[in-house]
């Protein structure tokens, strides 16, 4: 055997072994159940599906039909809604699919800012730009972490828009749809709510429920809050069929064509599984994310939000200008087995997004492992001793892998307990 296919392996394997030993605090991550896991290893990863099922360009795809057919049913059942497209590969595909479907060079759309926290894919270097669009961004309160009401009435009434966009990657607070729910239908433009992050939050019923406060198109991955594959989700209610069709038509032929099977099975079963589990655990992660903020708060961090629970989803902001900044902190918790990002912060230059002064903290892996608002305290005790009193990381890793060593399993899924990560055997 080539050299190469072990040390791919190795490094896989010790990647696994780190991980196993690690804090994952990524607010866009997740760990996918035993159940989901084991699908991404079947046959459905060879073959290819176009189209709908039922109407497909090859042959081939009979059981593969029924799974699409009942993973859209899940889908619909799980948010509530009367049209689920399961085909997108990623969040930033689903958005494509949109963009391809309601958007075009002659149209025009509102968005977050991406230094207030909104993706790429919704900025005009990102997907919005490529399809020849110029987003106008909505007037932002960094002290709220929110838009500002009133000067976004004024300003959509202003502009107009085809399109107006919500959802943010660092997403702390629900943007209030319901308060412009009036000025969405006297626009008449279409609503597009991107909830990426917290898709799991809204299925799990404990963050906005954007379908029921005047969204017409929510897009999502099913990686982060749900805690899938990684994969994209499309979800509408429509406002007529034609609106569908071109929904439709934007995923396919639009922005891909086979559709990744495997993933798209192993997403059934996360959709089953958040059906049973998913409220549950969508409260844990809030109760975690909260208790991890006060935590940091109560040990000098200079928590975003303070004043209102530092959060209402899985994720929380730290600005550590003081400390030296986001990467510096970042790469001191990475060697301390401490996985997390340095952000953009509302005062940041976008020019500045690979030294910004934030670090972006998701509880939702955290709760998955089975920690509880008790176990925050630990935890801020181990980003503290990192990065503000520069604890020689090496020292608080063993402490970081002790800690961790009673966290092995996945909860919030069937299997419950088992290890989030499996040892190959090939090589041994
Ligand atoms: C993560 C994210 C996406 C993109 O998701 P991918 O699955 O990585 O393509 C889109 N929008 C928002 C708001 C996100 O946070």
């Amino acid at each position: 055997m080539k050299k190469d296919v072990k040390y791919i392996y190795k490094q896989v394997e010790k990647h696994h072994e780190w991980f196993s030993n690690s804090l994952p605090m990524i607010a866009s991550e997740n760990v996918i159940s035993p159940l989901a896991r084991d699908l991404m290893l079947s046959d459905f990863q060879d073959r290819y599906a176009e189209g709908a099922p039922g109407d497909r360009y090859y042959q081939g795809n009979i059981y593969v039909d029924e799974v699409e057919i009942r993973v859209q049913e899940l889908a619909k059942e799980l948010f509530d809604v009367k049209y689920a497209d399961v085909r997108p590969i990623s969040g930033t595909v689903a958005n494509m699919a949109v963009l391809m479907a309601l958007g075009g060079p002659d149209k025009s759309i509102t968005s977050v800012d991406v230094s207030d926290g909104a993706h790429i894919s919704s900025a005009v270097f990102g997907a919005v730009g490529m399809r020849g669009m110029k987003p106008k961004n909505y007037p932002f309160d960094v002290d709220e972490m929110n838009i500002k009401l009133d000067e976004t009435k004024e300003m959509l009434m202003e502009e107009k828009p085809d399109i107006a966009l919500f959802g943010q990657s660092v997403f702390l607070f629900p943007p209030p749809l319901e308060e412009l729910q009036d000025i969405f239908q006297e626009i008449g433009c279409h609503v597009w709510y991107d909830g990426a992050h917290v898709l799991g939050l809204i299925a799990g019923g404990e963050f906005q429920d954007p379908m029921r406060e005047g969204v017409e198109v929510m897009t999502g991955s099913t990686h982060k809050t749900l805690p899938g594959p990684q994969r994209g989700i499309l979800l509408a209610d429509p406002r007529n069929e034609e609106i569908k069709e071109r929904l439709f038509y934007g995923v396919f032929p639009g922005v891909l064509s086979n559709h990744h099977l495997h993933t798209m099975a192993a997403l059934g079963v996360t959709l089953a599984e958040h059906i049973e589990f998913g409220q549950r655990y969508a409260r844990q992660i809030i109760k975690n994310a909260k208790a991890l903020g006060q935590a940091l708060y109560e040990r000098d961090f200079d928590v975003l939000c303070a004043h209102k629970g530092f959060t209402e989803s899985h994720t929380i902001a730290i600005d550590v200008r003081e400390y030296g900044g986001g990467e510096t902190g970042v790469e001191a918790m990475e060697e301390a087995n401490m996985i997390a990002n340095k952000n953009l912060l509302p005062w940041d230059d976008v020019d500045s997004a690979l030294e910004p002064s934030g670090i972006r903290l998701g509880s939702q892996e955290l709760t998955r492992l089975g920690m509880k608002e008790s176990h925050m305290d630990e935890v801020a005790d181990f980003i503290k001793r990192v990065v503000i009193e520069d604890e020689e990381p090496q020292k608080v890793k063993e402490d970081v892998k002790e800690f961790r060593s009673d966290f092995e399993g996945i909860h919030y899924c069937y299997k419950e307990g088992m290890p989030a990560h499996k040892r190959f055997s090939f090589l041994r």
